[in-house]
């Protein structure tokens, strides 16, 4: 082989790199320093996530023309779909809401389906079209975006808030919801990336042929496909497989993390004082808060939910927090000391982020689906566009901090014991 760099992998999370050869099929190829997969080789890499893909869009049309829950009080019925919620948002004046909740249950999963079918069917013809890299790369974009799997958890949460005061009725769209979840996390869990890169690459495979030594001097890791490339002078370069922009680290990760989280923390106070849904029933209007909302459920003995949405609501937003300030400390003090840990401490930061969407997306249901005038009424509140802000912001913070800081800062200040 006289590509020298082509089996260099850089580890996302730490910033070593590693010579990974061709891994057997169903394998993980992981950092031997901080444990992040490098590299994972599916078994089935083009036909199975195709056929999962194509069964969870056909499961969305489902979802999307079928109705989704009603309700029935005092023989007063309420129909939704999915649309339903996202409207009335809207009819109240909070169309960032509306729009949040489009895009992050129907648009981001819909595109990011589309998107995986268009590249899996691309990639079998002999010669892959150029285009393919763009589409591909939008998925990589997407996806923490498709908040399918929070949003059913949030409709549990609902449903379980509403079956006390009235009848619901679960309709087909909801279990066609359900499908599209699970269909949509194994073709996820059965997609391989790196298999597809190496097909779409095939046709450039001649340019930047790489010779002699193995040096990782310049080299960088591309943060979309994986690719290691040799940055040369001071012009912003692409990566010669993808296309994207290759930086050595996130450009201005520190400031921007800072800008980004202390944004949140300002809007963590609204999003707790002010009501974020106020309950009308028989004119009687009750404002509940984040707090009030745990509260409630707690009282009505729904212990195991109410500690759920307490975890979601209120301990994740301030994980994250905590957490990347903490991250952002560290690195900037160029401290040593559990280098290991602070990097688990930020993949979960990062992991966990999107559930905290579960109460904006029961409030989207109860708003849609609690509208029988003075009988009773739900309406969203204000503190829910600031609660939803600070999920935002915070998910934007965990991705613009390059935990490889971390490591480069500790090397820095002499060593990088953990
Ligand atoms: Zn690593
Ligand atoms: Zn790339």
């Amino acid at each position: 082989m006289p590509d020298s760099l082509a089996e260099l992998r850089e580890c996302h999370d730490c910033g070593l790199f590693h010579r990974v050869g061709p891994i057997e099929t169903g394998s993980v190829a992981r950092c031997l320093r901080c444990n992040a997969v490098l590299l994972r080789a599916r078994h089935d890499p083009f036909d199975r996530p195709l056929a999962l893909a194509l069964s969870a869009l056909a499961l969305f049309a489902v979802a999307i023309f079928m109705p989704f829950m009603s309700l029935n009080i005092g023989g007063q019925q309420v129909a939704a779909s999915l649309f339903t919620g996202p409207e009335r948002m809207e009819q109240q004046g909070l169309w960032q809401l509306a729009l949040l909740v489009t895009v992050t249950t129907l648009v981001a999963p819909m595109l990011k389906l589309l998107a995986t079918v268009y590249v899996l069917v691309g990639v079998r013809q002999r010669q892959p079209p150029a285009h393919l890299r763009v589409i591909f790369r939008w998925i990589e974009h997407l996806t923490p975006w498709s908040m399918i799997e929070v949003y059913l958890l949030g409709v549990f949460v609902a449903y379980t808030k509403l079956v006390d005061m009235a009848q619901v009725h679960v309709g087909i769209a909801l279990f066609a919801f359900g499908g599209v979840m699970l269909a949509m996390t194994a073709a996820d869990a059965a997609l391989d990336p790196e298999a597809i890169w190496r097909k779409i690459d095939r046709r450039d495979r001649r340019s930047a042929p790489e010779t002699g030594t193995t040096s990782i001097t310049n080299a960088v890791g591309c943060h979309c496909c994986g690719l290691v490339s040799r940055l040369d002078g001071h012009a912003p370069a692409c990566c010669p497989r993808c296309g994207s922009t290759l930086h050595a680290r996130k450009p201005n990760s520190i400031a921007r993390t800072w800008a980004l989280l202390l944004a949140a923390a300002i809007l963590y106070v609204p999003a707790n004082l002010y009501p974020v849904m106020t309950v009308i029933s028989l004119g009687k209007g009750t404002p509940d808060t984040i707090l009030s909302g745990v509260e409630e459920l707690a009282h009505a003995g729904m212990w195991p939910l109410a500690l759920l949405v307490f975890f979601a609501s209120v301990t994740v937003p301030m994980l994250k927090l905590i957490g990347l300030i903490v991250m952002l400390v560290a690195t900037g003090m160029g401290s040593r000391r559990r280098l290991r840990d602070r990097t688990v401490l930020y993949r979960i930061v990062e992991f966990v982020g999107r559930w905290s969407m579960i109460d904006v997306f029961m409030i989207s249901i109860l708003v849609g689906l609690v509208q029988l005038g003075n009988l009773a009424t739900i309406e969203p509140g204000i503190g829910a566009v600031s609660f939803a802000s600070v999920v935002i912001l915070t998910m934007l913070a965990a991705e613009s901090f390059d935990p490889r800081l971390m490591w480069d800062a500790a090397e820095a200040a002499g060593g990088s014991e953990s």
